[in-house]
This record gives structure tokens, C-alpha cells and sequence, in this order.
């Protein structure tokens, strides 16, 4: 039997469902709220560089997440080759950082080619979705999912103040040597050169990504995005010995729901109704499409 499926959210867990269920003879439809499908993987045309302000890069452990990566980016499919060093400067273990060449958004929009897929369209009661169709995914992160049903999901997520900072000259010094520095005890557990990832940053100058540790981002978590460059500047550049005279741009994003603090259980939702995302696992963009695909063949 063909099942009429809607799938709320076209992040990277809606888009490996929406993949797999037409392979097996169900009509499936994205509703995504966006002008675009990649949630999380996220990537931004900023000041005429290409910035991934979501998932900084992938793992491909999993085969069959490999296989799939593979086919959709082709020659598009690059790994980061400078070290990430850790707050002593000792390179951390490297399984694998890729990154799509163009973004790492459009590794799920290419997963997500000729489906359908349905953009701006924000889902607010996914019962009523049961009218038009047989079955519905949601993919929203889990607080997003219990309002959309009207249900209290205890699930804790943790936010993250993330900022791109654009400076003058191509980088010298540390930004030469290092893809990343990580200090999990700090303010500041992640800040990346994107100049790393090949062709994405404009010539002549240096871009950063920094991503501020969950107690600073609940501090600062109702301050205006446009607020963070200030707020932050100092501490990055202070960390890569970067010149504050060339700094040229600085844009702030805040993620609500960036990842989740341990993996939950798949929430009780009505009949009919599944969920599926990286509150199943572990936010991290392998385990997002492990984990739509796992819900699609547990819904068939
Ligand atoms: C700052 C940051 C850095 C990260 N770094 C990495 C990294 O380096 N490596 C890595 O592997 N992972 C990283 N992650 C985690 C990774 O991005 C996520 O685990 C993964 O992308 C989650 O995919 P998802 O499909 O489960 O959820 P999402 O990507 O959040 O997708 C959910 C989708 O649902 C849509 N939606 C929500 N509500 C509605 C509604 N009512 N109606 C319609 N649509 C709706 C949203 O717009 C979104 O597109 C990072 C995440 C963040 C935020």
C-alpha cells in the first residue's frame, strides 16, 4: 500500500526520511518553515564568503552514511587537513572532518533533489496534518515536536551564541596552522578558521567561527544577535592572536536548540505520528540521518 506521508522539517533527519520512503512506494511530502532545507547544517552567503554557522564539518563513520555522503557530493566532498588543537596546542584525534565544497547545507539539499518538498511552511498542528495524510514525521527538535502536538516532552537542549568575525589579510600565525582551537573548560570551547575549507573565504581575508559554551550562551541567550560580535571579539582574538585593527565584520546567529545534552527516548506521540531527529542519538549530523532513517523504516 502507498502511504501519503508528510514530513515536518527538511533538516538533515526529514531529508534521509523523505530519501529512503519513495524507494519504497510512499508519496512523501517536506513541509519545511525555511526558505531552504539543512536546519542545523546550516551555511551563510556572508560579505562574500561562504560560512558554515551550523555543523562546522561531518563525520562519515556509519557506511552507509559514507555511501550516501559519496553519491550526493561527488568531487564536491572535501576533508579538513589542519589539526584542531586543544587548549594546551596538542592536535586533537582526527576520524574524518568533511565538508561539502559549496556549504554544508548543500550536502542535505542535494540529499534532498526531487523530492517534494514544500519550503516556508510552518507546520503549527501536525494532527491535523492526519487529514490529508496516512502518516507524519516530525523532525522539529523535540520542544518544537510537543508543541506542534500539544504535549509536554521533557527534553533538555543546549543553546549556543555563535558568531562569524571577518578581518583583513589572508590568515598568518595561528590561522595558517590550526583548522580549530577547542578549550571545553572556557567561555569559548570552539572557534574555526574557515579559511581551511577550500575556496569559501574571499582573498585577503581571514574568517572565524566561534561557537560560546552552553553557560555563556544561557547568560547571554536574550541579548540581540546583532549584540554578540561586540561582546565576543575581544576573547577570539585574544585566543588566535588575531589584530584587532583588521577586523572588518562581525555577524551573530543564536542557535535555541543547538544539541541536545544526552539522547532522549522516541517521545509517545498519537497514532500514525513518529519523530525522528538527533535527540534519538547525538547531535551531530551522521547520527541525524541514522536516525530519520531509521524512523522511516519503523514507520513502514
Ligand atoms: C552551532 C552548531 C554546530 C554544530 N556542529 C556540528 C558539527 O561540527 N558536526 C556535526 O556532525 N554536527 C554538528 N552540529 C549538530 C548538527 O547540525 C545537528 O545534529 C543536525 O543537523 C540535526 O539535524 P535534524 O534534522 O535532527 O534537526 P534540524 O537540522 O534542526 O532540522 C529540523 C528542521 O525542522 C524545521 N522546523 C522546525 N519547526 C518546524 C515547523 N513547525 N514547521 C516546519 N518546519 C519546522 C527547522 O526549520 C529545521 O529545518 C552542530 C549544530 C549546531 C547548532
Amino acid at each position: 500500500m502507498s502511504l501519503r506521508i508528510a514530513i515536518t522539517g527538511a533538516g538533515m533527519a526529514g531529508v534521509s526520511a523523505g530519501r529512503l520512503l519513495p524507494d519504497c512506494g510512499h508519496r512523501v511530502t517536506l513541509l519545511e518553515k525555511s526558505r531552504g532545507c539543512g536546519g542545523r547544517c546550516a551555511t551563510k552567503r556572508w560579505e562574500g564568503h561562504l560560512v558554515d554557522h551550523g555543523a562546522q564539518y561531518f563525520t562519515m563513520r556509519h557506511s552507509d552514511f559514507c555511501a550516501a555522503v559519496q553519491q550526493t557530493c561527488g568531487e564536491s566532498l572535501c576533508r579538513i587537513t589542519a589539526p584542531v588543537l586543544d587548549e594546551n596546542g596538542a592536535a586533537l584525534p582526527d576520524a574524518g572532518r568533511y565538508y561539502h565544497r559549496d556549504g554544508n547545507s548543500r550536502l542535505v539539499r542535494g540529499m534532498a533533489e526531487g523530492l517534494t518538498l514544500r519550503t516556508e511552511t510552518t507546520v503549527t498542528d501536525a494532527r491535523a496534518l492526519l487529514g490529508d495524510y496516512d502518516r507524519v514525521l516530525s523532525t522539529a527538535p523535540l520542544p518544537q515536536t510537543a508543541a506542534l502536538f500539544g504535549l509536554t516532552i521533557p527534553a533538555q537542549y543546549i543553546p549556543c551564541l555563535t558568531v562569524l568575525l571577518a578581518y583583513r589579510g589572508e590568515p598568518t600565525g595561528l590561522c595558517r596552522e590550526a583548522y580549530a582551537l577547542s578549550d571545553l573548560a572556557s567561555d569559548l570551547p570552539w572557534s574555526a578558521c574557515e579559511n581551511h575549507k577550500a575556496g569559501r573565504i574571499a582573498t585577503g581575508c581571514t574568517v572565524l567561527v566561534a561557537q560560546m559554551s552552553e553557560a555563556f550562551s544561557r547568560r547571554h541567550l536574550e541579548l540581540p544577535p546583532a549584540n554578540y560580535p561586540g561582546l565576543l571579539r575581544a576573547m577570539v582574538e585574544r585566543r588566535w592572536g588575531l589584530c584587532s585593527n583588521n577586523f572588518l565584520a562581525g555577524l551573530g546567529h543564536c542557535w535555541r536548540y543547538a544539541r541536545v545534552a544526552q539522547s532522549h527516548a522516541a517521545p509517545a506521540l498519537p497514532e500514525r505520528c513518529y519523530f525522528a531527529g538527533d535527540a534519538l542519538t547525538a547531535s551531530r549530523v551522521e547520527d541525524a540521518w541514522l536516525a530519520g532513517r531509521a524512523a522511516a523504516l519503523n514507520m513502514i
